[in-house]
């Protein structure tokens, strides 16, 4: 099976750790020299086993074992994150956060309109498996997502899940533009029939460009809002088809450029989406047979190595067998120990519920000084940035303005500048900066100290003031349904 010998290398390596408080570099040079070797031996491109060794080595040395995990656990967790990471995921969301955003695909294709229908060009070389994926694509996204596991149990929340997920009923052309293979095009029209998908195609003697621009026309005139083309597909990168691809860009304006790329190849795969890039540009990889037994390497190098996402994989030979690439799923499928992981993350989660327990605390007791502020803002800040957060939310994500998010994150930069220039005293007694007779020489002081206006420091305290009054209100009216012992 594939990443069987990478996981079983990982967990032999972590087993020489030993029950120690912190990781040493003394204790964890040989383990990371046997992670590289088991990661060169998956066929991971040497460039990125040498970055991910680096990083997990970054994020293991000198970091305090969280309480109810042990040292080989946590350096788990720590290859964990620099493969999510390096795949694309992102490690710094909150376990909470990831969790929301597991259920969310890791790709989302533009939608398009019938009067400008989405263009999806498809390229590789041939037998990636180019032609299956345009239809395997069409599929993915003429269907409604649905989780058929719930139907069966209960239609209703299947229903309200199903609204909620981004709606793809969507209305494909499929194109075929790949003349070079004749068998190509029947090909594709025979799985277009057998999934209910209009083929266009104007057989092997016509131009792919003239073909193409044929076929949005058509999209328009009839109503399709998403175009999937299948260009030529190549035996080895070539210049002539190259530019036939340009040619093709240049007409069709698409949303997504996307190489098909078959994951037996190993770390090829990655070399091949990076001179693919280089030359017509790619937006994403559709990685290939990841059903079969290779060893790993595509899937941990194409983005390493190209600087391109990989947003699909293929997982068999029928029209079903499409995946959103999701970042976290593979690095948990990678390290073959995803009870480690939640473990780990339960752990974290964990410290961050008593630093909240104790904030809670404090507020209810309207004690809240600037300290506290900068702890909440790091607890904020934990969970990723804000527009990471904005977008996870349900219904927000879209009417939140990113010019918006970025004032309130460079707003937020600036009053930690600030508290960093006020004295102990000042940060536990905020008083001193609002209503204390000193306050105003204070506040000029740490705004000239931070490099802020003293404007700026007069919006801050005022923010503060408010913000510690809300909390204190929101506290009493909700202190007793949050804490048990003031229940009664
Ligand atoms: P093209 O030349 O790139 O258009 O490749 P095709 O679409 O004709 O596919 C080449 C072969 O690979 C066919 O036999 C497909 O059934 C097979 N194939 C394509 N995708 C997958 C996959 O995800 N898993 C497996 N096991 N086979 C695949």
């Amino acid at each position: 099976m594939m990443f069987d010998q990478l996981s079983s290398a990982i967990s032999e390596v972590a087993k020489n750790f030993g029950p120690k408080r912190r990781i040493s570099e003394k204790s964890i040079q040989s383990a990371l020299r046997q992670v590289r070797r088991a990661l060169l031996d998956a066929d991971v491109n040497v460039d990125v086993a040498d970055t991910l060794v680096e990083g997990v080595r970054a994020r293991s040395l000198g970091s305090e074992i969280l309480d109810g995990v042990t040292a080989d656990q946590q350096f788990i967790k720590a290859m964990y994150d620099e493969l999510l990471d390096l795949m694309g995921g992102d490690s710094t969301l909150s376990p909470l956060a990831s969790q929301q955003a597991k259920s969310v695909p890791a790709a989302t294709l533009a939608v398009g309109t019938p009067e400008n229908p989405a263009v999806i060009l498809l390229a590789g070389l041939q037998g990636a498996g180019k032609t299956t994926a345009g239809a395997k694509l069409a599929l993915y996204l003429k269907e409604r997502e649905v989780n058929y596991d719930m139907v069966d149990k209960d239609l209703d929340s299947a229903k309200m899940l199903a609204s909620r997920l981004p709606t793809r009923n969507r209305n494909v052309l499929l194109v075929a533009a790949d003349v070079y293979r004749p068998a190509a095009i029947q090909q594709l029209e025979i799985l277009g029939k057998s999934i209910g998908i209009e083929v266009f195609s104007k057989g092997t003697e016509a131009d792919p460009v003239d073909i193409v621009t044929e076929a949005i026309a058509k999209a328009k005139a009839e109503g399709f809002d998403t175009v999937i083309v299948d260009t030529a597909g190549r035996q080895v990168i070539d210049v002539d088809l190259m530019n036939e691809l340009k040619n093709i860009k240049k007409v069709s304006n698409p949303s997504e450029t996307l190489l098909i790329v078959d994951a037996m190849t190993g770390q090829e795969a990655a070399s091949l989406t990076a001179a693919f890039n280089d030359a017509v540009g790619l937006t994403g990889a559709i990685l290939t047979k990841m059903d079969g037994d290779s060893r790993g390497g595509a899937a941990v190098s194409v983005r390493g190595v190209s600087g391109k996402p990989i947003k699909f994989i293929g997982i068999g030979e029928k029209v079903a067998d499409l995946e959103p690439f999701y970042p976290d799923r593979m690095a948990s499928r990678i390290l073959g120990m995803g009870d480690v992981i939640s473990l780990v993350e339960k752990a974290a989660a964990q410290v961050s519920d008593e630093d909240a327990l104790k904030m809670q605390k404090k507020m209810r007791e309207a004690t809240f000084d600037f300290d506290d502020f900068t702890k909440q803002s790091e607890l904020v800040s934990k969970m990723g940035n804000l527009a990471g957060i904005a977008k996870m939310m349900p219904g927000v994500g879209n009417q939140l303005n990113m010019n918006q998010i970025r004032d309130v994150e460079a707003r937020l930069k600036k009053n930690k500048a600030m508290i960093n220039s006020m004295t102990k005293k000042e940060r536990m007694s905020p008083e001193l900066l609002i209503t204390d007779s000193t306050a105003r020489s204070r506040l000029m002081r740490i705004t000239k100290g931070s490099g802020c206006r003293f404007e700026e420091g007069l919006q801050f305290m005022s923010e503060f003031q408010k913000m510690r009054t809300m909390m204190s209100r929101m506290q009493k009216s909700m202190g007793s349904a949050m804490d048990p012992s003031l229940a009664g």
